[in-house]
């Protein structure tokens, strides 16, 4: 979870790309939003069905959460018996595994004043494993190289090198919303590796407020994102591309243009969304005013409108079909599966362009059938 330490490790992908963000931050507002709420409600029902599942005298938070909901339960649900599924395989190795749930983790041995929250740490002979939940379903996170998991990592085995013998650390994201379970483990000695040589000088710089100031993706998690000069250049450099000739681009250029697209769209959104907030508040633009968006009618009392034209002879309402999450919830899944396993099917996907590096098959489209097949018949030639 995040936590306001200047270099806390939820920001360290962005302080490790670009120093002297943590600086420019440090005096920002920080504006928790209605996902950052969300998220931590979840995570108080984590840690209770986690402790619950221990065995642990704990509290259920439900009545005070603003967002629990159905969803909410089943991955928390989910999450604690991922927890105790691991803790089943750490007992295999060991008799005495130790699993801390929120467990503070300090990490200040490497980064100034470095701490964080490790959602549940399981601690066996051989094996340190760090499990970090994540509510959010917008960006799927990997654990393969996250910063924040290993400094975690190192967090916990400041606590527990030595007490256990530590050769591997396993670090997993889970993340029911996206069906992500990403676990990336590393030997003890690659850890520390990392921790020497990108860690520690990074840290160095960004506590100084020193080092350059580096644009890419981790800059969506950056408070200063809509008005960052550096940000700005990095990406009004598309605007400088050199499109003189031929009238139309070549296929290298549009693919230097979709490689700069995403940032671009969340650059430019950004920039959108902090001038209209700015406006709200009473400030001028040049050029620009603040108008009222279109709106549609509303009915002023549901109940009313119902009464109202039963009495005048009509059906107010129409009937609906669950849709398939909450048939799901009201079913359970395995009744679910049984009774309308045969009457569902997943549509194929909107073809989606995304880069090389992404996990996902390539797509089968006709005109691939088409391509393949020719090339397979004039290689039969
Ligand atoms: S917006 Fe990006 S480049 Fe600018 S300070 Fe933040 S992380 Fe660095």
């Amino acid at each position: 979870m995040g936590n306001h330490a200047l270099l806390s490790a939820s920001s360290s992908h962005r302080w490790i790309s670009c120093p002297p963000s943590a600086r420019l931050c440090e005096n920002c507002e920080d504006q928790s939003s209605e996902f950052a709420k969300q998220g931590t409600d979840a995570h108080s029902l984590c840690q209770y069905k986690v402790e619950s599942a221990l065995g642990i005298d704990t509290t259920d938070p439900t009545e005070s959460l603003n967002f629990y909901d159905e969803e909410m339960e089943n991955c928390a649900e989910s999450y604690a018996a991922y927890v105790m599924e691991q803790r089943a395989i750490a007992m295999e190795r060991c008799t005495d595994p130790v699993v801390l749930v929120e467990q503070r983790l300090d990490f200040s041995k490497y980064v100034p004043e470095g701490f964080g929250t490790g959602d549940c740490v399981i601690i066996a002979d051989g094996t340190l494993s760090v499990i970090d939940y994540k509510h959010g379903k917008g960006i799927l996170v990997e654990a393969e190289e996250n910063p924040q998991m290993l400094c975690y990592a190192l967090g916990a085995l400041e606590l527990f090198d030595g007490i256990y013998d530590i050769d591997t650390v396993s670090m997993t994201i889970f993340q029911p919303r996206r069906e992500n379970v990403s676990t990336y483990t590393i030997s003890k000695i690659e850890l520390l590796q990392w921790a020497e040589e990108v860690l520690i000088p990074r840290a160095k710089l960004a506590y100084a407020g020193e080092g350059d100031f580096t644009a890419g993706e981790h800059c969506q998690f950056c408070k200063v994102k809509a008005t960052c000069r550096k940000r700005a250049e990095y990406n009004l450099e598309l605007a400088r591309y050199d499109f003189e000739m031929p009238a139309t681009l070549e296929d290298e250029e549009i693919e230097a243009i979709l490689a700069k697209a995403d940032d671009l769209t969340a650059w430019v959104s950004d920039i959108k969304e902090f001038a209209l907030q700015s406006a709200v508040s009473g400030k001028d633009w040049t050029g620009w005013k603040l108008v009222e968006g279109r709106s549609n009618r509303k009915y002023t009392d549901e109940s009313a409108v119902a009464e109202a034209v039963t009495a005048a002879g009509f059906h107010p309402y129409e009937q609906k079909l669950l849709g398939i999450t909450a048939m799901t919830s009201m079913l359970g899944k395995k009744h679910f599966e049984n009774i309308l396993g045969s009457l569902t099917y997943k549509p194929q996907g909107k073809p989606t362009l995304v880069p090389e590096s992404d996990k996902r098959l390539v797509m089968n489209t006709a005109n691939q059938d088409f391509k393949d097949e020719n090339e397979g018949g004039q290689s039969n030639v």
